[in-house]
């Protein structure tokens, strides 16, 4: 069996030359841009609360990264470096080659390097460090929100919990839609490229990790607003994923997991961020409009403006 160092050394130490010294020190040397605040973030992956134990190694390598990067994407940062903690139940070769695969897939695509990180015996588990720049004082933080901004949301959430529901049994997806349901779930495409086009649009902006109603509500909360959304301006596709349009309505506002991008922008810049759909290749849903009311109520109206029940807000571990 290889030891750790040898593992590491095989499938984790890659060249790094955007940082001063990467993995193989007791630390990485990393020198920021001049004129950049750094954007920091940890997920922690955990088998059985996070993704189920049997997925495909290449699917987990290239998540755990996707969902910090979707975090920089929601930050309108750029994505530099990452650390990557592993904890693995034995050393199987073949399973962490294909773990490295994904996760270094991901890399390349978003630009990020691996700079460190921690290898140990243990149950299946996974936490990345991940490090933006931003040009001092332009992030998108939750807090920026303005009363009469339009809300928008980027993709199609849903997909992904319509997945998830798909290999838990709670529904059977037709040929169809199960591909893009599971490749939602199991390759989410982080929204850096449209983070960056935000930068000098939007005034507020979070990522779809815990559903859309709880995400957007951060934002509410955090800006002191309340929300008014129309429910024939949500992107559909969960709802066409599906007959079973109550499951399909729950994923649609409450489902995780999808890494799309809410954010709210000045009305008069709609036309102006319409031409990103064409540019991003990104489907872009304006889909509701930020209000005075109750700092964090939402209003979902149907078609004739009558209030509709959302149900289930989305996820809390701890709730
Ligand atoms: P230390 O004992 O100083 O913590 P380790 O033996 O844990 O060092 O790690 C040796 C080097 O390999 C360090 O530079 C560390 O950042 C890096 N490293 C360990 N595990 C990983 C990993 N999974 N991915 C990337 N780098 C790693
Ligand atoms: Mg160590």
């Amino acid at each position: 069996m290889p030891s750790e160092f040898a593992l590491i050394e095989r499938y984790f130490k890659r060249p790094a030359p955007g940082a001063v010294l990467g993995v193989g020190d007791d630390c990485a040397l990393l020198r920021p841009t001049p004129g950049h605040e750094l954007a920091v973030s940890t997920d922690l992956l955990l088998a059985g609360t996070h993704f189920l134990a049997n997925t495909d190694p290449a699917d987990l390598g290239w998540k755990v990264l996707a969902v910090n990067l979707s975090d920089l994407a929601a930050m309108a940062a750029t994505p530099r470096w990452a650390t990557l903690a592993l904890a693995l139940p034995q050393a199987d070769e073949p399973w962490i080659a294909a773990f490295s695969r994904g996760f270094f897939d991901c890399a390349r695509t978003f630009g990020v390097e691996l700079i460190g990180g921690d290898t140990t015996r243990g149950p299946l588990a996974f936490c990345v460090t991940i490090f933006g720049e931003i040009p001092a004082g332009q992030a998108l933080r939750r807090d920026g929100a303005r009363c009469g901004d339009d809300i928008w949301v980027s993709g199609q959430p849903g997909l992904a919990a319509l997945g998830l529901a798909h290999l838990l049994g709670r529904v059977v997806l037709p040929e169809a839609s199960r591909e893009p349901c599971l490749s939602a779930l199991h390759r989410p495409h982080p929204r850096i490229a449209l983070g960056l086009a935000l930068r000098d649009r939007a005034h507020a902006a979070i990522d779809v990790s815990d559903g859309l109603l709880a995400d957007l509500g951060h934002i509410l909360v955090a800006s002191g607003l309340a929300a008014r959304l129309h429910w024939q301006h949500l992107p559909r596709a969960a709802l066409e994923a599906t007959a079973n349009s109550d499951l399909a309505r729950e994923c649609l506002l409450g489902g995780g997991d999808d890494y799309e991008l809410v954010f709210t922008a000045p009305p008069a810049l709609r036309d102006d961020i319409a031409t990103l759909t064409p540019s991003l290749g990104l489907e872009l849903s304006c889909i509701g409009t930020l209000t005075d009311g109750n700092p964090g109520h939402i209003l979902l109206e149907d078609p004739q403006g009558r209030p509709m029940t959302p149900g289930r807000y989305g996820y809390d571990h701890f709730a």
